[in-house]
């Protein structure tokens, strides 16, 4: 063999791997795959089960949202790489009770553990006259508590090794949330009892209200999938005339146009947008479940108490 027929041979073996490297990147190496040095690899649908999942699990599992911040799971549209995300993780875990209607399908073609929360156990639900569910219990701290429990049980199964890990980390976060409930609750105390009355864009907050003694209503009901109907805002503006609330709240996950036009007709104010369905980005005033939680009862009693 001459020189230049071996070096010819050794750029075609490399020109070879480049290429297996190439395909091998290709199909399974997408920019959405968690990371391959994580022990355990967790998909959630929202940015919310996202962040109780990061305070159960440790910090060599990785725990991803399907639906971005600010964004609306009611009506997310998910992408070939959330199906793909989904396919490489080990556990996946949904809110369930309709919270995102396209979820199911995506979780077809898994080989990881599934769990929509609300479809383990018995929980508390409210029920629209409709028949269909709310699924928006996590708005309750003590209910967000359970979640907890449901997603160390969870991860203790899918990787038995670290249960105990998992159940210990769940305990001291399901006492931070009862911490929280508390803490909110005397937040409400100050706002007056006629004023108890809490208007936003979805009917995001039901458990929240029953929880903390508001009166709720909203413009779309517990789905954001269907616009609201004349009558729905001729109610709404009924309402605001007979109650002289001073303020109804937009949530950043939906569309605000036409409770900024109903607040005009009935002379309230909006108040500093609310966060239910969707975190916001790191560095947010509402970047954990906890700040989020914070952040929408400050904007309450401020807003309420004008
Ligand atoms: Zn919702």
């Amino acid at each position: 063999m001459t020189r230049r027929s071996r070096v010819r041979g050794a750029m075609h073996t490399r020109l070879g791997l480049l290429t297996l490297c190439a395909v091998m990147l290709m199909a399974c190496g997408s920019p959405a795959q968690p990371n391959g040095n994580a022990r355990l690899t967790v998909v959630t649908s929202t940015t919310v089960l996202a962040d109780l999942a990061r305070h159960v699990a440790t910090e060599d599992v990785t725990v991803t949202s399907v639906v971005p911040y600010d964004t609306d799971p009611h009506v997310y549209e998910p992408t070939p790489a959330d199906a793909r995300l989904m396919a490489d993780a080990d556990v996946i875990i949904a809110n369930g009770a309709n919270l995102e209607p396209w979820f199911a399908a995506l979780t077809r073609q898994v080989n990881g553990t599934v769990v929509f929360i609300l479809e383990t156990g018995t929980w508390p639900l409210l029920y629209e006259t409709d028949g269909a569910p709310d699924p928006h219990l996590w708005m309750v701290p003590r209910f967000a508590a359970d979640y907890v429990t449901v997603i160390a049980d969870t991860l203790a199964q899918a990787d038995a090794p670290y249960a105990a890990t998992y159940r210990a980390r769940a305990t001291a976060k399901r006492d931070l949330l009862l911490a929280l409930d508390t803490e909110l609750a005397v937040l409400f105390a100050t706002v007056a009892p006629a004023r108890r009355i809490l208007v936003t864009s979805h009917d995001a907050f039901r458990y929240f209200g029953q929880h903390y003694g508001f009166q709720v209503a909203s413009l779309y009901g517990v789905s954001t999938e269907t616009q609201p109907s004349a009558r729905q805002v001729q109610s709404l503006i009924d309402l605001l005339r007979a109650s002289q609330i001073p303020t109804i709240f937009v949530e950043t996950t939906v569309d605000q146009s036409v409770l900024i036009r109903i607040a005009r007709d009935a002379n309230v104010r909006i108040g500093t947008p609310l966060y239910g369905d969707a975190l916001g980005p790191p560095g947010s005033v509402a970047d954990s479940y906890s700040a989020m939680m914070r952040h929408n009862a400050e904007a309450i009693v401020d807003g309420l108490t004008r």
